[in-house]
């Protein structure tokens, strides 16, 4: 069972005291005393500070005594010595664990200190670790070997940076050929992945701080984070895995919207950001490394830019079943692997916002043939709409900055097109905006004068960021239906959830989160 192991990297013992405190009601279930911290480090002092640890929780938590080398991410530069001779101390102390580095324990004098402590301690065990924080280790499988020759006892911890997301599949992969008590994690915004599947991997531990100030590694994530919004306590060795595809993700509202939702309707799944940095060759290889490790049940991802048309070539190139409308679209934003490596592709933007229009006005969607609509922009929203629209029967005329990429969209899908100066003479019954004006932070824009508004029109406006826009506001003054783009967001966001369950989330809960979350 994988133990959730929060650092306790304090430079004197009250502020230990507050972080052990915090760290024990936050949900620690082993703590690691980053020691290296500590000023005027002393054996005695981190004796005192285990004594302290071990009195603070009611049932004593499980201890991992560190002391870790400057070259190895040490905070000070203490001597191998006085670094020996506290774990040997914390042995004697009563540490279920200490960690020293390989690197090290080659030294035959620490090694016979260690060793012989080893034998005189009951209960101590010793962690072995390996710390690469600039790239891959260049043999990941024989670091590991040697380690577990040099010391069969020892617990192997094998820690490096991902500088791709692609570098954490041989992490998993060593996870998966061994068994026993072991570490291997990434470290790295990409490597964070690691760190929350190390529990459905079987890694001894994952570590997490108590918060952003407190971590001792980079993309190393909170408790609450851990426990909160990747579901560590309900994540198993069968726990299906979902995520979204971007570049950038960290700002995505997905893994909160969908692992609030597979909590609230409890299915065993759980929702990672993917930062797949690169192109479609990067998008490519990532696919495989997924495709090629069925154990790692990935199941379906959400797909957002740059990778939308990518999605869509990969799954063309393995012949996977493309919604057709996908397909006209020319981007999918929804993947799906099935049980036996099949892969489908659907494109559930057009048909949220289509969803979002005939909720608020109350119609069918065949109440959309003849209907005349205006669309402004030419990019990938304005695309998926134009594509539903029309496969709807609307009547859409599209108004666009560059009017040769409204020329363009127009003849795709056989539609009228103007330039922006048009827009005084719009006759439309829907107005829909699909370009970032009035997106945070310029929130005092409006890609048109009040005065173009009427009464009986429904403005659109996709844009979520903030959801009352300054068109909306607008639309409002002229008492037209207004509909936001967190309604789009919901309903494609429901969408992906029926498509990745089979089971519909709630509505209500999902549109709470992204309306909170987009504050
Ligand atoms: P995109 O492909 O980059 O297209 C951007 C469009 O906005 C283009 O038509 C561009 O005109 C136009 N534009 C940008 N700045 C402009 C300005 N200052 N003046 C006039 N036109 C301007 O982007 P996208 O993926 O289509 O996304 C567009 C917007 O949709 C996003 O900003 C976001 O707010 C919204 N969105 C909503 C949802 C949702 O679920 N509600 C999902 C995704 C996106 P040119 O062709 O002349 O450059």
């Amino acid at each position: 069972m994988t133990k959730l192991t929060v650092p306790i990297a304090a430079s004197d013992l009250g502020q230990a005291r507050q972080q052990i405190e915090a760290a024990i009601a936050g949900g620690a279930e082993m703590l690691e005393l980053r020691t290296d911290y500590l000023e005027n480090l002393s054996v005695d002092l981190v004796k005192k500070l285990i004594a302290e640890a071990k009195s603070a929780a009611d049932r004593p938590l499980p201890l991992i005594v560190t002391c870790r080398d400057r070259k190895q991410g040490g905070a000070m530069a203490y001597p191998d010595q006085l670094r020996v001779d506290v774990l040997t101390g914390a042995l004697k102390a009563g540490a279920e664990f200490i960690d020293f580095e390989y690197e090290n324990f080659l030294a035959t004098e620490n090694r016979e200190r260690i060793e012989v402590a080893l034998s005189e301690s009951s209960k101590g065990r010793l962690i072995m670790s390996a710390h690469n924080f600039e790239t891959r280790f260049a043999d990941i499988g024989r670091l590991h070997r040697h380690i577990t020759t040099l010391y069969p006892a020892a617990i192997p911890k094998l820690v490096y940076t991902a500088n791709h997301i692609n570098d954490c599949f041989e992490a998993f992969d060593l996870l998966r050929k061994t068994s026993g008590e072991r570490i291997v994690l990434c470290m790295g915004e990409v490597g964070l992945i690691s760190r929350i599947i190390a529990k459905k991997l079987g890694s001894f531990v994952t570590y997490a701080s108590i918060d952003e100030k407190t971590a001792t590694a980079p993309g190393q994530l909170t408790i609450e984070e851990l426990k909160g919004l990747y579901r560590w306590d309900d994540i198993g060795s069968d726990t299906e895995l979902f995520g979204v595809i971007a570049s950038p993700v960290a700002h995505s509202l997905s893994p909160a919207v969908h692992n609030a939702c597979f909590a609230d309707s409890r299915v065993n799944k759980l929702y990672l950001p993917l930062l797949v940095e690169g192109g479609q060759e990067e998008f490519d290889l990532f696919l495989r490394n997924v495709c090629a490790r069925s154990w790692l049940s990935f199941r379906g991802f959400s797909v957002t830019i740059p990778h939308k048309a990518n999605g869509l070539n990969y799954v063309r190139g393995k012949q996977g079943f493309i919604e057709p409308l996908a397909e006209e679209i020319g981007a999918v934003n929804t993947l799906l692997i099935d049980a036996d490596g099949k892969l489908s592709a659907y494109n559930t933007d057009y048909a949220g916002a289509l969803d979002a229009i005939t909720s608020t006005l109350k119609i069918k969607r065949e109440g959309l043939e003849d209907m005349p609509v205006a669309v402004i922009g030419a990019g990938g929203v304005a695309r998926a709409l134009v594509a539903g629209l029309s496969d709807a029967g609307a009547q859409i005329r599209i108004y666009n900055r560059t009017v040769k990429k409204a020329e363009k969209l127009a003849a795709d899908f056989d539609c009228d097109f103007a330039g922006l100066d048009d827009l005084p003479n719009l006759d439309a019954k829907l107005l829909i905006n699909c370009t970032s004006i009035g997106m945070y932070p310029n929130v005092d824009e409006s890609p048109l004068p009040q005065e173009c508004l009427k009464k009986g029109m429904a403005v659109f406006d996709t844009v979520y960021n903030p959801a009352r826009t300054l068109l909306l506001k607008q639309a409002k003054k002229r008492r037209a239906k207004t509909i936001d783009g967190l309604s789009m967001f919901v309903n494609q966001a429901l969408a992906q959830f029926k498509l990745f369950t089979g089971q519909d989330a709630n509505p209500k809960l999902m549109r709470k989160i992204v309306s909170d979350l987009s504050q």
